[in-house]
């Protein structure tokens, strides 16, 4: 005979899988929230069918298979693309994002620093630098410099306006019309390639969908104007790769500051570890801050515990 079940907790059980995010913080940080919730990494899991939330960062094919009894999935960052188009998701559970003004503010400073980095020529002095030459190159004014911002979401349009308080002259390009204030908004494939033609610099911040996937092709790419820097910290698969990695080393795009590629981590083999107009960080423009978004997840899981309809869901169609 089975032994009884021990009572459940009043909330149910959350499942955490991250291989970069520490458990024990998330876990405290939740549970100051909400005492009455039972937490358990992915690992500890006896039977996934007493798991009601998963609070997760890219858990493998297969992970939510056996979890019949799922009320909510939650994306423990912004990029969803981990999830959306998997076979293994239950049918109607409601999967959010997190929407968590200190990585869209962590965010916005990473953009920040590499766009000052282009338009104060950094990467001129830096080479200069290196060949023991004092190389006085004149510094142009913010307003001359031409910022095209793709993805006007939580996260670029913050950007975007903290680059507009910069005195630079933004542009930015999103599915459907924006308003943001001393920003000039565009829309819709039509307009993509006129914002390409106009951007000293190109931040990409875009979520990686079908739709904008492979989307910065050659033909894109050379749309932008000779010498135009480039800046990716949505996803790698957005953009060529190898037909940028030929467009830097011919100075069409004339430097670049990437946190994102097709495969991570990018392999030691990669041309692009050798181009010294490239600037290479290892995925870390944004991270989710326990501290902040607890919180909102914290609400998230009341409301789907009552069966209400949790903020911030992703529409898995869309792709974001
Ligand atoms: P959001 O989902 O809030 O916004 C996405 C934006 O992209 C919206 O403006 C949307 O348009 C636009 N968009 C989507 N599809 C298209 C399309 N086909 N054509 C034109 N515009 C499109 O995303 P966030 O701002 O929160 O985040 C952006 C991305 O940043 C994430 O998806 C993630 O990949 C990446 N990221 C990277 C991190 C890092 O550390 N490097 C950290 C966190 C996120 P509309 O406004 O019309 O909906």
């Amino acid at each position: 005979m089975t032994p009884p079940r021990p009572p459940q907790p009043a909330l149910g059980t959350l499942a955490f899988y991250s291989e970069f995010d520490d458990f024990k913080v998330w876990k405290a940080a939740l549970q100051a929230q909400l005492p009455m919730l039972d937490i358990v990494h992915a690992s500890e899991i006896r039977d996934p069918a007493d798991i009601h939330y998963v609070l997760a960062w890219k858990p493998p094919e297969g992970f939510f298979d056996p979890m019949r009894n799922l009320r909510l999935i939650i994306n423990l960052g912004a990029g969803v693309d981990a999830l959306t188009g998997r076979r293994d998701l239950p049918d109607g559970v409601p999967i959010t994002r997190l929407s968590d003004p200190r990585m869209a503010q962590m965010m916005a400073g990473y953009v920040l620093f590499a766009v000052l980095r282009h338009a104060r020529d950094i990467p001129y002095f830096e080479q200069a630098q290196r060949q023991g030459k004092w190389a006085y190159r004149h510094p142009r004014s913010p307003e001359e410099i031409r910022v095209s911002v793709l993805g006007l979401g939580e996260l670029g349009a913050q950007a975007a306006g903290e680059l507009q308080r910069q005195g630079f002259a933004v542009s930015g390009w999103s599915r459907t019309p924006r308003d943001i204030a001393g920003v000039r908004c565009h829309a819709g494939p039509d307009t993509l390639e006129t914002v390409l033609s106009q951007a000293d610099i190109l931040v990409v911040m875009l979520p990686l969908t079908p739709e904008t996937r492979g989307l910065l092709n050659r033909q894109k790419l050379l749309k932008l104007p000779h010498g135009a820097a480039l800046i990716n910290v949505a996803r790698g698969a957005l953009i060529d790769q190898a037909a940028m990695t030929e467009l830097l080393q011919s100075g069409h795009i004339g430097s670049a500051t990437l946190d994102v590629f097709e495969h991570e981590p990018l392999p030691a083999s990669d041309p692009l570890w050798l181009l010294d107009n490239v600037l290479i960080t290892p995925h870390l423009a944004s991270v989710a801050i326990p501290s902040s978004a607890a919180a909102q997840i914290a609400q998230n899981i009341i409301r789907a515990s009552r069966g209400e309809t949790p903020a911030h869901q992703v529409t898995p169609a869309r792709g974001y």
